[in-house]
């Protein structure tokens, strides 16, 4: 297994582990692409200090990953528990739920509290993880798009969060890879989208992938845009995709009565937010952040990528072999370009 692991601050390293092999109960995969994500970006750039390292270093970084089973153990005393086949592209559910706590129990495990990473791989040539996590993809789905699923799994989530309806006005604010994935998910809710970003072809992407209207300037000028855009009430739904609290100041003065904004992001280094009291209380306005995802969001993720129902072409600016992932992490800690998809195996 070659992989990509992180050392420290800056420091990430391609590194030879040695062979990888499956237990019981799960499949050996050869990897066809893992997206690079802002989350990993930070404990790489050093802004999430406080619990970006709480898995020990050095750690093996990718989580939002697809390949192609190589091999299967069948577990201990099933003979053929599994639909799965060698050859077969799959994208993989890192998110290992307790199914008993709290939350769990509650059908929200996308917050279960004995969280574990149960899979091994991601900016690796293979991986191994466990068949109950791996969902099957038809042979039309390249693994780059199957690399989407697990992004898409947490704006699944944060839309049924924000319950975006039919004819309703959804604001994204920020239109990276997450906001473009916003963007057409709403489309596909049947929201009419808006969609912000001072970025020229971040706001170029969302109307070519659906948005009704961009809006390009920021702070009080796009607030006014929102309102004339909206007839003059404000969106029904808000998401904001960008880590930013004056992005969030933004969303909840482009929030409409009534309307939900998803704190779809999170902010670092953490910034407080100055907000008024009244202008959740008198509008009745409902706050909610999510992050991650259930695994019945992420099969659901998995159906919109095989469907078409979201496209993810349009969302990949740069690809390389496992050697461009560190040009990757620095790309995106400038806030550049879209997605990169590191192909270990091409
Ligand atoms: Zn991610
Ligand atoms: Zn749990």
């Amino acid at each position: 297994m070659r992989a990509v692991r992180l050392h420290g601050v800056g420091d990430l390293r391609i590194e030879d582990l040695g062979a990888l092999t499956p237990g019981p109960g799960q499949a050996l995969i050869r990897v066809q692409a893992c997206g690079v994500c802002p989350s990993e970006v930070r404990s790489y750039a050093g802004t999430r200090t406080a619990s970006a390292y709480e898995h020990g270093l050095p750690r093996a970084l990718g989580h939002e990953w697809a390949g192609v089973i190589e091999e299967i153990v069948p577990a201990e005393g099933v003979a053929s528990g599994t639909a799965l086949r060698p050859g077969q592209l799959v994208a993989v559910d890192w998110r290992g739920v307790c199914g008993r706590c709290t939350f769990c129990s509650r059908g929200r495990s996308d917050l279960c509290e004995n969280l574990r990473a149960v899979a091994v791989g991601g900016f690796s040539d293979v991986g191994v993880a466990p068949l109950d996590q791996l969902c099957a993809l038809p042979e039309s789905v390249s693994g780059e798009a199957a690399a989407f699923v697990e992004p898409l799994a947490c704006v699944v989530n944060g839309q049924e969060r924000l319950n975006v309806e039919l004819g309703s006005d959804l604001v994204v604010v920020g239109c990276g890879p997450m906001g473009l994935l916003h963007v057409q998910l709403g489309r596909a809710r049947g929201a009419r989208v808006i969609a912000c970003d001072p970025i020229a072809p971040r706001s170029a992407a969302a109307l070519a992938l659906g948005a009704e209207a961009v809006v390009t300037a920021a702070g009080e000028e796009a607030r006014a845009e929102v309102r004339r855009l909206t007839e003059g009430a404000g969106a029904d739904a808000v998401v904001v995709a960008v880590g930013a609290s004056a992005a969030v100041d933004d969303g909840i003065a482009m929030a409409g009565k009534t309307a939900r904004v998803n704190v779809f992001a999170g902010t670092f280094p953490p910034r407080e937010l100055a907000l008024d009291p009244n202008r959740i209380h008198y509008p009745e306005i409902a706050i909610t952040g999510t992050h991650d995802y259930t695994p019945q969001q992420f099969r659901l993720a998995a159906r919109l990528i095989a469907r078409g129902l979201v496209a993810v072409e349009g969302l990949i600016s740069h690809r390389g072999g496992l050697e461009e992932t560190v040009a990757g992490f620095e790309r995106v800690r400038r806030h550049e370009g879209l997605k990169t998809m590191i192909l270990p195996n091409s």
